[in-house]
């Protein structure tokens, strides 16, 4: 029972995200105008607005002119209302599910525009930040967990972006030594940012969310997931940069899904 009612329920959150990733990178209302094709600026009907089956009935077209609607309004329906599933199913008929559900769906949220934009609002990453010091009842716990998370997010951030920039100086010395004339077109420092700081703003949410250990688990998750999407980027996109938000949510939710069983079996089978 309390999974369907977690599906329903996120079936309507799902509707509501897509409408934030539409419009809050765009700095529009979400609340204002109403729903509309953005081909032919038609207001939608109530009934070309219910979750996952309007697309369905509609066969993927916008009513009055048929332009096709993006798949990803479905998808994201769907996804939010499995998670929410997953969550009430877990977490049972509590405030903390609630919260969590609500947590994982921004983080949804978050991904999708991090995956357009390669940067995500303050707004959303904040609002994240705000409820993950209540996914559990101890809050005071859940601010240190999440203080010390993205405080070591920040540190790797500096080291990694050292490291990088160490990389890029010592190539460009090499090339200068070969051509010193073009010294005066080179830049004296080199300063290259490694990760977002969006990315240490989830961080904190990890760490308020799943607790010092899973969070930690939960970083190492989504470097190996990373890990092929990365070097498919080396090898056919060289100048693209990968958002990494998307990988910091998966390895969240599988970390919160079998954090806790992983690090049992770890503790188990460890000397
Ligand atoms: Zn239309």
């Amino acid at each position: 029972m309390v999974v369907v009612f977690g599906f329903i329920l996120g079936l309507l959150i799902g509707s509501f995200l897509n409408v934030v990733i539409l419009r809050l990178p765009q700095n529009e209302s979400i609340v204002y105008p109403a729903s509309h094709c953005p081909k032919c600026k038609e207001p939608l009907k109530w009934w070309h607005n219910i979750p996952l089956l309007s697309w369905i009935v509609l066969r993927g077209r916008c009513y009055y002119c048929k332009e096709p609607i993006s798949v990803q309004y479905p998808l994201v329906e769907l996804t939010t209302a499995l998670l929410f599933a997953i969550v009430f199913y877990k977490e049972d008929f509590t405030l903390q599910a609630f919260v969590i559900a609500a947590l994982f769906s921004l983080l949804l949220a978050l991904s999708i525009i991090d995956l357009y934009y390669k940067a995500v609002p303050d707004s959303l990453n904040l609002l994240a930040a705000l409820l993950a010091l209540f996914s559990s009842n101890d809050y005071l716990q859940n601010l240190q967990n999440a203080t010390i998370v993205a405080g070591a997010l920040a540190m790797l951030r500096f080291f990694v972006s050292y490291y990088v920039s160490k990389k890029e100086q010592l190539r460009l010395n090499k090339e200068l030594k070969k051509a010193p004339w073009l010294k005066a077109y080179y830049p004296k420092f080199i300063m290259i940012e490694a990760m977002g700081e969006g990315d240490i703003i989830v961080g904190f949410v990890m760490g308020g969310l799943l607790g010092l250990k899973r969070a930690i688990l939960a970083l190492f998750l989504a470097a190996l997931i990373a890990l092929p999407a990365s070097i498919y980027n080396r090898i056919y996109r060289s100048d693209a940069q990968l958002p990494f938000i998307p990988f910091l949510a998966l390895g969240a939710f599988f970390s919160y899904l079998f954090g806790s069983t992983i690090l049992e079996w770890i503790n188990a089978n460890s000397f």
